[in-house]
């Protein structure tokens, strides 16, 4: 087994490609013609693998979906056409009206409106604080068919219990679902702490270039589905690495056509390609600014899982290759931070993360707005805090630029 970005650089290439081609091309074409009549229903009635429609498969999707496989150490995966439609494809894939999902409070904040569209069908989501595996416990019933959390919450940095939430989970036969998105596989891997399926957003750090948007599930293999109730009868006939993929291929692509288009799936495995060099410029980064302004007087609290009294920093050192590159902080000056944010030059306030520009926010008023002061509150989330992704721009361009708009 090769290294994590050998691997990346060198996987297309393992299939014979025109031309001996090292990359995959990318195949638009959304239908398929077959040698005979007989092979086009072969295909069709799973006799044989084929392509049908560009909606369920695309060779160059297909390409980047073995990718992310080996990169998760999973057993299949499936992209989407953005990491919302990864999220959405869940409910749609694998519950029913009546379920119960245990989900973390700490939540990117659309994953918190679609689970309450969820609610809104029929399906119970208990909201815990997945920090401490014991509330994932309490919130236990007959029904839950999923725990729900991510790995790294956004903006707060909050880090889910993870190997504990896993074992619960193994003992009990219920999935367990972790986005991946605050890591990504280069620093975690969830099929280490027993998650079945873990999400990514292609639209981050993977791609690192914030041209296109992707998501994707892979299934690590770890999850028995054939005790799993709501998987339609034809697929639970399936191999069983191919019942999590192809029941999330016939719900959320054949059926609600969330897929990845080609030329996205292209543009995310270029991006892909340089991730590691990527991420590990980023954490360092990251980590400068975080101590130049935790030891700043006018900055009140700073919050990553690198500094000791994170309260996670232990787990966080146990299972990430690194701390990741999203932290946030509070100003003395409080909610009124336009100001220092518009003294940034090479900041830029933004939302998205993982890009390879530094981008910057104040959170309560822009991307948690919506959501009101209550469920801010639940969150942790004041009104007076930043969230800070780190690029990859050269470092002492960056702290200088930190340090000029705090001097001011
Ligand atoms: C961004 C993000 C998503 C959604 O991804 P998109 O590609 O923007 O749809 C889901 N989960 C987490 C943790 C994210 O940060």
């Amino acid at each position: 087994m090769t290294g994590f970005t050998t691997c990346i650089l060198h996987n297309d290439r393992q299939q014979l490609i025109e031309h001996y081609s090292l990359h995959k091309p990318v195949h638009t074409s959304v239908t398929y013609g077959y040698k005979d009549a007989q092979e086009l229903l072969d295909v069709f009635q799973n006799k044989k693998s084929g392509y049908r429609y560009g909606r369920q498969s695309n060779p160059t999707v297909t390409a980047l979906e073995d990718k992310l496989t080996k990169m998760e150490d999973g057993v299949a995966s499936l992209c989407f056409s953005s990491g919302m439609a990864a999220v959405g494809a869940l409910p749609l894939a694998f519950l029913k009206a009546g379920d119960h999902v245990i989900s973390s409070v700490f939540l990117f904040g659309n994953t918190r409106n679609l689970w309450q569209t969820t609610i809104d069908l029929g399906v119970k989501v208990s909201y815990v604080d997945a920090t401490d595996v014991k509330n994932v416990q309490a919130a236990l019933l007959p029904t839950t068919r999923m725990v729900f959390v991510e790995t790294i919450a956004n903006p707060r940095t909050q880090i889910a219990d993870l190997e504990k939430i896993g074992e619960l989970c193994k003992a009990r036969g219920i999935l367990f679902v972790v986005d991946n998105t605050m890591t990504s596989p280069y620093l975690f891997r969830p099929k280490a702490v027993g998650a079945g399926l873990v999400i990514n957003s292609l639209t981050k750090v993977i791609s690192g270039h914030g041209h296109v948007l992707g998501g994707s599930i892979t299934d690590t293999g770890v999850f028995n589905w054939a005790n799993f109730p709501n998987i339609t009868a034809n697929v639970q006939n399936q191999p069983m690495w191919q019942r999590g993929v192809n029941q999330l291929r016939a719900k959320s692509l054949r059926d609600f056509g969330a897929c990845l288009s080609p030329d996205a799936a292209h543009q995310i495995a270029i991006g892909a390609e340089t991730m590691a060099l990527r991420i590990e410029r980023q954490c360092s980064n990251t980590i400068r600014l975080v101590e130049m302004l935790d030891a700043d007087p006018g900055v009140s609290a700073v919050y990553y899982p690198g500094l000791k009294n994170h309260p996670q920093h232990a787990l966080a050192t146990q299972l990430f290759a690194a701390y990741g590159s999203i932290f946030s902080f509070e100003l003395k000056t409080g909610n009124n931070c336009v100001n220092f944010l518009n003294r940034l030059n090479i900041a830029i306030s933004a939302t998205h993360l993982g890009d390879n520009r530094t981008l910057i926010i104040p959170v309560a008023q822009t991307i948690f707005f919506e959501m009101g002061a209550e469920r801010r509150g639940e969150m942790g989330i004041s009104d007076s805090l930043i969230r800070v992704s780190v690029g990859i721009e050269d470092p002492s361009d960056l702290l200088k630029d930190f340090q000029q708009a705090l001097a001011d």
